[in-house]
């Protein structure tokens, strides 16, 4: 028999990740590009790439991407960091351009279904997954079932008088604890003048630094990089709070690029959500990273065509 690979699309804020993916989950080839001013273009782009030598085999296409999704009928609602999907067909859109079935989730929601079909969540049947990138997603798995709900747990609200998020809400989880919150308050402190060799990247351009530079900064030991860090951290941690104390899971498990930074950045939240979690349920829940790395939201995006055989044509 053939082996079937299917496409597997991660769109974020910043970047779109695509991997052919074996039905074992196994990742076979990987690119990357930036989301970008035009994202249909870069999904188009980046699935052409991958379609071109493998038409045969593809099983189907998987598309895993960042803010409210109409499952059922392929539509993106609404993306906080790719306005322009805004009530985009997507599947409709790549089925036009590739003759196979395509599969459309919100990003985190399709890393909890990866993470239970090939990652960490295989040893838990409780669990929430976190995206951690340019804004914050969750994913909810309950019975080793993912919960069919947006769990946009970036946007619960951890500060009554805090900022305005684009989501309507105030002082929502991710203005204070994601990647762009972490760029943006670095930033803020290098233009009042604060000391940090981050002031000399891009020569001197400092509004182009990345969450990366930041927590690399850090691992040197950076006073102000570390700083940022450990603060958005900290706020993580309330979120993270949050969730425990709503729904007691066996394991909250971390994704995303800022994970790198486990350190600085997951040790303070993993200390504040010990401080504000109930007891009892602090005490039994795991507070780990994915064994997925990179590859969690491709694998995430794979698993909705390799284990939703309901949904593919
Ligand atoms: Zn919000």
């Amino acid at each position: 028999m053939t082996e079937k690979y299917c496409i597997a699309v991660d769109m974020g804020g910043t970047n779109t990740r695509a991997a052919l993916i074996n039905s074992y989950g196994e990742v076979l080839t990987k690119i990357k590009e930036h989301t970008g001013t035009d994202p249909l273009a870069t999904l188009n782009k980046l699935i052409g790439n991958l379609y071109s030598d493998n038409a045969a085999k593809v099983y189907g296409i998987g598309l895993a991407v960042a803010g409210i999704i109409d499952s059922d009928n392929g539509i993106v609602l609404w993306s906080p960091h790719i306005q322009k999907l805004k009530d985009v067909n997507l599947k409709t859109e790549i089925e036009k351009s590739f003759k196979t079935s395509v599969v459309i989730e919100n990003d985190a929601n399709a890393a909890a279904y990866g993470e239970k079909w090939a990652g960490t969540g295989k040893d838990y049947k409780n669990f929430v997954v976190l995206t951690l990138g340019t804004g914050i997603g969750g994913g909810i798995i309950i019975d080793n079932k993912l919960l069919p709900v947006a769990a946009e747990v970036g946007h619960m609200s951890i500060n009554s008088g805090g900022a305005q998020c684009a989501c309507g809400n105030i002082g929502c989880l991710e203005l204070y604890a994601s990647a762009r919150a972490i760029i943006g308050n670095a930033v803020s402190a290098l233009e009042k003048g604060d000391n940090s060799i981050l002031k000399d990247f891009y020569n001197g351009n400092f509004y182009k630094i990345t969450a990366e530079d930041i927590y690399k900064t850090a691992l040197d030991g950076d006073m102000l990089a570390r700083a940022v860090l450990r603060e958005a951290g900290k706020n993580l941690g309330i979120g993270i709070a949050n969730i425990i104390n709503i729904l007691s899971p066996d394991a909250v498990i971390l994704t995303g690029g800022l994970v790198g930074a486990w350190n600085i950045y997951v040790e303070p939240a993993i200390q504040e959500a010990s401080k504000r979690a109930f007891n009892e349920l602090y005490a039994r829940v795991k507070i780990i990273p994915s064994s997925l790395g990179d590859d969690a939201g491709v694998i995430g995006a794979a698993a909705l065509i390799f284990k939703t055989p309901k949904t593919v044509k």
